[in-house]
């Protein structure tokens, strides 16, 4: 299906119980290359008619055909084939990734990596799941087993496209669960070149769905279907509380990973050249578009002026280029309206701090949404550019003085998602790991993340665990059996 050559305008339509819906009729939106602005892709948008033949697509799947009677261990065998497909396609979906967020190729090759090694992990774990038996008297058996939550709507952003559509898939078909997914409107080109592969590898139609559209519109639709049980969302705190809202009408199982404010601390006991790599490296990865960024750098009175200075020297060199030359470690912002929400917040740091390099668009490009890597320096936690998710390249230095105070702008701030600590001092680095309120914490290192490990936020930031053990248990029920295994009767009445 897809698109055609390399240079042309790939078309997609949606993919609906294994087969590709909506033709020229249906009605297209643009997709963009953010580094020339130009079109790259048009996909059809899928109606709330169309929302509701991939939900009832789902459900079918769920109850009857195949799937139910696919044994865990074949689950797990089409995960990894899927896998299989991707690392096969590694440089065609990094390519694709590149171009269509704005992100530079080499780390669009190890989202690609990430996302394989995601299907693998969950492949792994598909026949691993297991019920309890549990202590209650001799007279009795009492068990639980684990069974899929069933149909579940899956919504995602852009910053690592495919890389998200596996945090929600993967764990979902290793518990049995049927989908259907909705990638962001800016960047679903990925996800549909994956759903060209499903009947190849053997998924049988209607187990997932792949859907395109606006958020407030086939999101929306999505998230309000009574035909599904659990809704699993990555992206904004305001759009999650819409999400919550309305899954309410139904009491559909929620999970949500909302980003954050993260603060990132440098203690000026910590290893130089590290700390100063970490905190960029925290901040600017991705363009700043992570929602782990760590965009709030607090740092030690004592060494504040010289790290800020250091930065700056460091972030200088900070290569800024088009997405797919190798060099290039900054890409463009995603789009034109997430170029427009970082440049407000630019004007608003101007009025609040202190610039110490960049604030406005990076003006060697003619075209493309590039922003310059920014430093906000003499920050104060209450300002909106320390309060409020930037999601790009923006950094806020912000000056503590000691360890109790660290602790306290740390934890100044609605969300919770990540923070991390760097010192040299273990005391001092478990102490602050276990008083800040956040759902990972990093020592000595920003970022890195494991499919075996769990992510996930506190506060605003969330509820629920994605990734390893806990990632499949959001897509479970637990249903507990009782067995009777004395004859007599109950003899109550
Ligand atoms: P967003 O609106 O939260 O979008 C995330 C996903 O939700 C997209 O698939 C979006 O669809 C969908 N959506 C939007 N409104 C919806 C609704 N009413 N019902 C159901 N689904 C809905 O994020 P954004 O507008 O792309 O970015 C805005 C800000 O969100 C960023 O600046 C950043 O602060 C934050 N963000 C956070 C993360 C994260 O990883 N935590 C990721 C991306 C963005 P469409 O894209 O089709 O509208
Ligand atoms: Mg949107």
């Amino acid at each position: 299906m897809a698109g055609s050559g390399k240079n042309d305008v790939r078309s997609y339509r949606n993919f609906i119980n294994g087969q590709w819906v909506g033709g020229t009729a249906d009605e297209t939106f643009p997709v963009y290359d953010p580094s020339t602005e130009e079109v790259i892709a048009r996909v059809a948008v899928a109606s709330s008619a169309s929302v509701d033949r991939a939900v009832n697509a789902a459900r079918t799947a769920f109850e009857t055909g195949p799937w139910p009677q696919t044994t865990p261990q074949d689950r797990g065998r089409l995960l990894f084939k899927l896998a299989d497909k991707i690392r096969q396609n590694a440089a065609l979906l990094a390519e694709l990734e590149a171009r269509n967020t704005g992100k530079p190729i080499v780390e669009a090759e190890y989202d690609i990596a990430d996302t394989a090694t995601c299907f693998e992990y969950y492949g792994g774990l598909a026949n691993k799941i297991m019920g309890q038996v549990l202590p209650v008297p001799a007279n009795a058996l009492s068990f639980t087993m684990k069974e899929p939550v069933g149909v579940a709507g899956q919504i995602i952003p852009w910053n690592y496209p495919l890389m998200m559509a596996a945090w929600k898939l993967a764990p979902a078909l290793a518990a049995g669960c049927t989908c259907v997914l909705k990638p962001a409107e800016q960047t679903p080109i990925t996800a549909m070149e994956m759903a060209g592969w499903f009947e190849e590898i053997g998924l049988p139609p209607g187990v997932v769905n792949i859907i395109n559209g606006m958020g407030e519109t086939t999101g929306a639709a999505l998230v309000a279907h009574p035909g599904v049980d659990k809704i699993a969302f990555t992206g904004s705190a305001a759009v999650g509380k819409i999400i919550v809202k309305s899954a309410a009408d139904t009491l559909k199982r929620v999970t949500l990973e909302l980003g954050g404010k993260s603060p990132n601390i440098f203690f000026a006991d910590a290893d130089w050249e590290a700390s100063v790599d970490g905190a960029l490296f925290g901040v600017f990865i991705n363009q700043g578009e992570v929602c782990s960024a760590g965009s709030r750098i607090l740092v030690e009175k004592k060494i504040y002026s010289k790290f800020v200075e250091a930065m700056v020297e460091k972030a200088k060199r900070i290569k800024l280029g088009a997405p797919l030359e190798r060099d290039t470690k900054m890409g463009p912002l995603v789009s034109k309206e997430q170029y427009d929400r970082v440049s407000s917040y630019l004007e608003i740091g101007k009025k609040e701090a202190r610039v110490a390099i960049g604030g406005g668009r990076a003006k060697q490009f003619g075209k493309g949404y590039y922003v310059e890597p920014t430093i906000f320096c003499d920050v104060n936690n209450n300002a909106r550019i320390a309060r409020e998710e930037i999601f790009g390249p923006v950094a806020t230095v912000i000056p503590f003085d000691g360890e109790a105070d660290a602790i306290r702008i740390a934890n100044d701030t609605p969300y919770g998602l990540a923070a991390a600590v760097w010192t040299r001092d273990i005391y001092k680095a478990f102490r602050v790991v276990k008083a800040v309120r956040a759902g990972i914490v990093w020592v000595n290192h920003m970022q890195p993340t494991y499919v075996e490990a769990p992510w996930g936020g506190y506060k605003q930031s969330g509820f629920g665990r994605e990734l390893g053990p806990w990632g499949l248990e959001e897509y479970l029920e637990t249903k507990q059996v009782f067995v009777n295994l004395d004859e007599t009767p109950i003899g109550w009445y």
